[in-house]
């Protein structure tokens, strides 16, 4: 007898229909003598009505209201979803976040969880009960309501499964498992069997939204077992079916895995580029440009600074798109104190990622990338490598030709020798 915790995302609890489907999937593991924890969504675009709702009212939404606003879609679901287990005769209770004290950070919107006090689920498993945990929301020290973030209850999930030391966390969403890029892109991606954390923890960095990435991260310090597979199969599939299905993240590099050079390809298209134009080339410029960017809370992510001419050099960087109206205002007001002679933004490039531990003993990958991308006529805006990965920006709209084209290239699409 196992311990699940059960994570289902918006689509697969995206009506009642749905919703009772998920009630006779988490039946069948009881019946087969399981212990499960069940953490739901909101139904699929909930979230962002309620987002949307409060902007309505304010622009800029209060963080804290809006957190107020915007976990409740998840309160929703956990009361339908222990009334459908009800149904079928299954012992269930519904917790919201505050409830179970799942306590974070106080930072809105995307706090962090702290603890997580298991006792009421504990003792719940131990009656005989499935709890069923809201995702996506938490408490903090002083008892306001804060959300982990879009795509958080990936992270309720993992911590819950982390708390209880539960034998496995499946994440049960509207694929069935982790693809060599996102389907909807490219329809001949592949699902991998097993994908390596560290991969896994990239792919999400990069832009791979199947996965939180502090849902990745709390796996990693963790140690919890974690699968993404299908909540679009029939719930009644058989048992031992279903727990080899979908997708591991496996911690260890073993020999019969399956290894390719290139796991997967990631995409991002919520970047922004500045550029700050002919500063004097003097110790000290990077941080005179980036220390108020910084100071101003704003992610800085891809940096080139371009070789110097007659002493004046270009500087440029990325941030995320809705910093950017802020991180151009940023450095207009500092531009007459560096020196620059102009800076001009561009907020219609997007990231694409190779990922892949193989890399680490291949070399001519990041030839090869740029020479499919130049076969294209796509120009490579910036580069950006690490040992697992290489990232390169690009204009926007080139960003589905440059998917296809390097997952055909890498021969994403055919199974593994
Ligand atoms: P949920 O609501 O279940 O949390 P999400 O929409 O957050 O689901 O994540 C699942 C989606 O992630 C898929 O529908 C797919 O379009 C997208 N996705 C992006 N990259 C990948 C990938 N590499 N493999 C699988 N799905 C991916
Ligand atoms: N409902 C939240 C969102 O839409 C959390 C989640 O689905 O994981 O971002
Ligand atoms: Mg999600």
């Amino acid at each position: 007898m196992a311990l699940i915790v059960q994570k289902y995302g918006g689509t697969s609890v995206g009506s009642p229909e749905r919703i009772k489907a998920v009630a006779r999937r988490v039946a069948k593991w009881r019946r087969h003598g399981h212990d499960v924890v069940l953490v739901v969504s909101a139904m699929s675009g909930e979230t962002n009505r309620l987002i949307a709702l409060a902007k309505e009212i304010q622009a800029q939404p209060d963080p804290r209201e809006l957190d107020a606003i915007a976990s409740t879609g998840e309160q929703v679901t956990i009361g339908l979803a222990a009334m459908a287990l009800k149904e079928l005769g299954v012992a269930a209770r519904s917790y919201t976040g505050a409830q179970v004290r799942v306590v974070t950070d106080s930072a809105f919107t995307k706090a962090r969880i702290l603890e997580i006090d298991e006792a009421r689920l504990r003792a719940d498993l131990d009656a005989g009960i499935v709890p069923v945990v809201a995702g996506f929301q938490g408490i903090d020290e002083l008892g306001n309501i804060t959300t982990l973030g879009r795509g958080g209850s990936d992270t309720t999930g993992v911590a819950i499964a982390a708390a209880l030391k539960a034998d496995e966390c499946q994440i049960f969403t509207d694929v069935d498992g982790v693809y060599t890029t996102d389907p909807r892109i490219e329809p001949d991606a592949r699902r991998l069997r097993t994908v390596t954390f560290e991969e896994m923890l990239e792919m999400a960095s990069l832009g791979s939204k199947v996965l939180q990435i502090r849902s990745v991260e709390f796996a990693g310090k963790y140690r919890v077992r974690l699968r993404v597979l299908s909540s679009l199969t029939d719930p009644e599939i058989p048992i031992d079916e279903e727990a080899q299905s979908g997708t591991l993240i496996t911690f260890e590099e073993d020999e019969n895995m399956e290894q390719a050079v290139i796991s997967g390809i990631a995409f991002a298209r919520d970047e922004a580029k500045v550029t700050v134009m002919g500063v004097p080339d003097r110790p000290g410029i990077a941080y005179a440009i980036l220390g108020p960017v910084g100071d101003a809370n704003i992610d800085v992510d891809m940096i080139i600074q371009n070789a110097s001419v007659d002493g004046l050099t270009d500087f440029s960087f990325t941030v995320p798109r809705g910093d950017f109206a802020r991180a151009m205002g940023i450095l207009d007001s500092v531009k007459a104190h560096i020196g620059a002679r102009a800076i001009v933004g561009d907020n219609k490039i997007c990231k694409v990622s190779m990922v892949g531990v193989g890399m680490r003993s291949h070399v001519g990958i990041a030839s090869t990338m740029f020479r499919c991308l130049a076969e294209e006529g796509i120009n490579i805006q910036m580069i950006s490598t690490s040992e697992i990965k290489i990232s390169v920006v690009v204009d926007e709209k080139y960003m589905e030709l440059a998917v296809r084209v390097l997952h055909k290239a890498f021969d994403l699409d055919q199974p593994i020798a």
